[in-house]
């Protein structure tokens, strides 16, 4: 078994060979209530579907007062195409009352003045908005000291035995060792990675940058 310091500089290594691999890559900075509803629609499903059913949602819908004014089966059909629509629909219209509610208008940009802790506290009190959802939102769209695991990060670390046998756990080890600028381009070039190379299902191991420290 790795020391938490082993652990720590296998982190930064991957990191660093990922980088060299496929660049650093800077949030954009996007609204965060846009982040929120896209990374709802993004729950299980594929990246492809997830765009077609946002682009859907934004093609009928003008604003985001609309969207929580609509009727739920009309919101669902709009975004049916990413799965799973009655359930998003109403986890969006959740999510999008209880800012109106806290906020009087459906902005988040209040979370930029709180602590990343208290933040994550208030997205993690939505309905259907889980630790991944609300790390996004706060590392895409706040630059703040949060990292998304998803399935092709989970499933890569596990690989590299990074320790943790839970999502939360990952995170927390990420949080702690990489420098708040690089965790955005570190999310990113996981997933890229799962993609190209450690696939779910015959990882190309022989073309693999993190060979030298894979346990697979
Ligand atoms: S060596 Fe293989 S299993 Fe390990 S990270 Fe690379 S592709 Fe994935």
């Amino acid at each position: 078994m790795k020391s938490s310091e082993d652990l720590k500089r296998c982190v930064r290594h991957i990191c660093e060979l990922l980088e060299c691999e496929y660049g650093r890559k800077h949030p954009a900075k996007t609204n965060p209530v846009d982040t929120l509803v896209l990374t709802i629609l993004s729950q299980t499903t594929n990246f492809k579907n997830c765009k077609s059913a946002y682009e859907g949602l934004i093609a009928e819908y003008k604003t985001w007062q609309d969207v929580l004014e609509a009727p739920e089966e009309d919101l669902a059909k709009a975004i049916s195409v990413g799965g799973l629509g009655r359930i998003k629909a109403r986890r969006i219209k959740n999510a999008l009352s209880r800012i109106k509610e806290k906020e009087g208008e459906i902005d988040l940009r209040f979370l930029a003045a709180m602590s990343t802790e208290d933040a994550m506290g208030f997205l993690l009190s939505m309905d259907g908005v889980g630790q991944k959802t609300a790390a996004c939102v706060l590392c895409f769209s706040f630059d703040k000291p949060c990292f998304p695991v998803d399935t092709h990060i989970y499933r890569i670390c596990k690989r590299l035995d990074l320790g943790g046998n839970s999502r939360e756990e990952i995170a927390n080890l990420v949080e702690k060792t990489i420098a708040v600028d690089k965790l955005y381009a570190f999310h990113l070039n996981l997933i890229e990675h799962g993609r190209r190379i450690c696939t779910a299902r015959k990882p190309k191991c022989n073309d693999c940058v993190l060979k030298d420290c894979c346990y697979c």
